[in-house]
């Protein structure tokens, strides 16, 4: 590991937020109002304030949208801003040049993440949850349809995916209620209203997307890159058994749509460019429309970690669960981007887009407790010598994401974190 670029704010060094990622974040600041910052080690840079000072002025003659109280507006403006911003930003907190006389300004503009209250970081204004990996879609296929194809014949042909709901996408650490909803009763076919027993994780990256387009204007694969502003960490909890009853013939429904979490810091796909990879060979080759000329996987590596009620009473550490990467999945965000808006569906800044899923090849690289415990069948054994088939009232999920290449400093997404509370 390379060492990180120096910065006159003190970076801990096993940060996930060294000089070379300044991610995007909303924080609720002293006077009570929302302010964007960057994350750099424990750190917040504050944006609002360095904006009204002046220090954003080249970068962005307008700096109303630094000023807002989410991502959005900057969103809006496209990758010409956002990189400017960044360059900007990245030449304000490193310890060379200029930016040291700067820096005594802006030291006030530095805060303690441990002393504010991290929000929403924009307002998610579409939400379309896809089915990228084949791992994942092919373990599905066997617990959820025993005896047939696991993956049915589109499943090569196109990024599956169907549009969630935007309104229940919450940040990393909101609280989440047992669902209750429809789910068949064993042996029949008729179901019972109550509280899911099949309650899940699902362990996924989302991009965010700015630069809106209008109406009827497709995005080819080759421009994607222009209108994804960054990534989060998404955990895209899901009842199997509500979604197992509901699912067909439309898709799911009310069994994902109670929750989605989502990491507070927006890792800018800038930031995550040293990381690009080849992803997996893709056969049959993919229609012209979806072809990729480019490399547009990213390594990415992901952690969840389980810590029931138990053990954080005995104060035992989260356990680890199970550990996959992004660079494994089949479709890329430019080919899932491409054909979103192949029927010249609309996209718009603030847009959130979850890959799926990210399941590996191995069982420990599962993404879901589904998987995991293959339905429940295989329970998971915790430290506290309890047994979890799917969660129980108390747990609490932790992700944990960061990008990794030899040479380069590793640069992390921080954590989405979720407790179950129990049903209402
Ligand atoms: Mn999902």
């Amino acid at each position: 590991m390379k060492q990180q670029s120096e910065s006159w704010v003190p970076i801990p060094a096993d940060s996930d937020f060294p000089l070379e990622n300044l991610p995007y974040g909303v924080f609720r600041a002293e006077n009570g109002e929302n302010h964007i910052g960057v994350a750099i080690g424990d750190s917040i840079f504050d944006l609002r304030e360095a904006a009204a000072a002046g220090l954003f002025d080249r970068a962005l003659p307008d700096c109303a949208p630094l000023g807002a109280p989410t991502l959005n507006q900057l969103l809006a403006f496209g990758r010409a801003t956002w990189s400017a911003i960044r360059v900007r930003a990245k030449q304000l907190l490193s310890s060379d040049g200029e930016a040291v006389h700067r820096a005594k300004n802006a030291e006030r503009m530095v805060i303690k993440q441990r002393d504010v209250m991290l929000k929403l970081p924009f307002e998610v204004s579409d939400y379309v949850d896809f089915y990228s990996s084949i791992e994942h879609a092919t373990n599905l296929g066997k617990i959820l349809r025993p005896g047939t194809e696991p993956l049915l014949p589109n499943w090569r042909y196109l990024p599956i995916g169907y549009h969630g709901r935007a309104s229940s996408v919450v940040v990393d650490g909101t609280l989440v209620v047992r669902p209750n909803g429809q789910a068949k009763l064993p042996d029949s076919n008729s179901p019972a209203f109550g509280p899911t027993k099949a309650l899940d994780i699902e362990l996924e990256m989302g991009f965010v997307t700015g630069r809106s387009t209008r109406l009827g204007e497709p995005i080819p694969v080759e421009q994607a890159r222009e209108h994804i502003f960054g990534l989060v960490i998404v955990n895209d909890w899901s009842a199997r058994d509500i979604q197992a009853w509901e699912y067909q013939p439309l898709g799911p429904f009310l069994g994902k749509s109670f929750a989605t979490s989502i990491s507070p810091w927006v890792v800018t796909l800038d930031a995550l460019e040293p990381y690009r990879c080849p992803g997996p060979p893709q056969e049959p080759p993919p229609l012209p429309y979806l072809e990729q000329k480019e490399d547009f996987s990213y390594d990415i590596e992901l952690q969840v970690f389980l810590q029931s009620a138990v053990m954080h009473q005995k104060h035992m550490a989260p356990a680890i669960i199970a550990k996959s990467n992004f660079k494994a999945m089949y479709w890329s965000m430019a080919q899932q981007l491409a054909h979103l808006t192949s029927n010249g569906a609309r996209i718009p800044a603030g847009g959130l887009y979850a890959s799926g899923t990210i399941s590996g090849e191995s069982p420990d690289s599962y993404g879901s407790l589904i998987e995991l415990t293959w339905r429940g069948t295989k329970p998971l054994k915790l430290p506290s010598g309890e047994e979890r088939g799917f969660l129980e009232d108390g747990d609490t999920v932790i992700m944990r994401a960061s990008a990794h290449r030899d040479g380069l400093p590793r640069i992390g997404f921080g954590e989405v974190r979720g407790t179950i509370l129990p049903a209402e």
